[in-house]
């Protein structure tokens, strides 16, 4: 429940000096003093009134304190427990991420190992070439051989 003065609309606040007439009325006692000296009736329901017959109210504070209390706790609980989802949201996309590191650190391993049998296999391709070409050369010689023992 939230009471505010009707002169001024404003809600009473717990330091603030309020008042209440004969009739009931609560008012802020710097909009009712000023308002009786012009007319001795109360603003909200015209009832006679005076200065002398306002009579002081005393809020019980606490009460609205700790009411307010539980309001703001409970709002911390419900942004808490919000930041604790996005948190969880923030760590299942980090888990995703480092997925992909692993699986692109993978991926360039592999591909390190495919480039060294590469490496590998040209070295083998030429070392049978230089040993085709050597015997290219042997049976060339050989060939010239054979045709010159014929002709002798
Ligand atoms: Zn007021
Ligand atoms: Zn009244």
């Amino acid at each position: 429940m939230e009471l505010s003065c009707s002169v001024c609309s404003e809600l009473y606040v717990p330091s603030v000096h309020v008042v209440t007439t004969p009739c009931g009325h609560l008012f802020h006692n710097d909009c009712i003093l000023p308002w009786l000296e012009r007319s001795r009736t109360c603003p909200e329901c015209r009832a006679e009134c005076t200065a002398t017959a306002l009579i002081k109210v005393h809020f019980n504070v606490t009460a609205n304190l700790e009411r307010n209390t539980t309001l703001l706790v409970e709002k911390l609980n419900k942004l808490t427990t919000k930041l604790d989802e996005q948190v969880e949201a923030l760590r299942k996309i980090e888990k995703r991420t480092d997925k992909c590191v692993e699986r692109q650190s993978m991926m360039v391993d592999t591909l390190q190992l495919l480039l060294d049998e590469i490496r590998t296999q040209s070295t083998c391709i030429r070392d049978l070439e230089n040993k085709m070409d050597d015997c290219t050369v042997g049976l060339g010689d050989f060939l010239t051989n054979m045709f010159d023992t014929s002709t002798v």
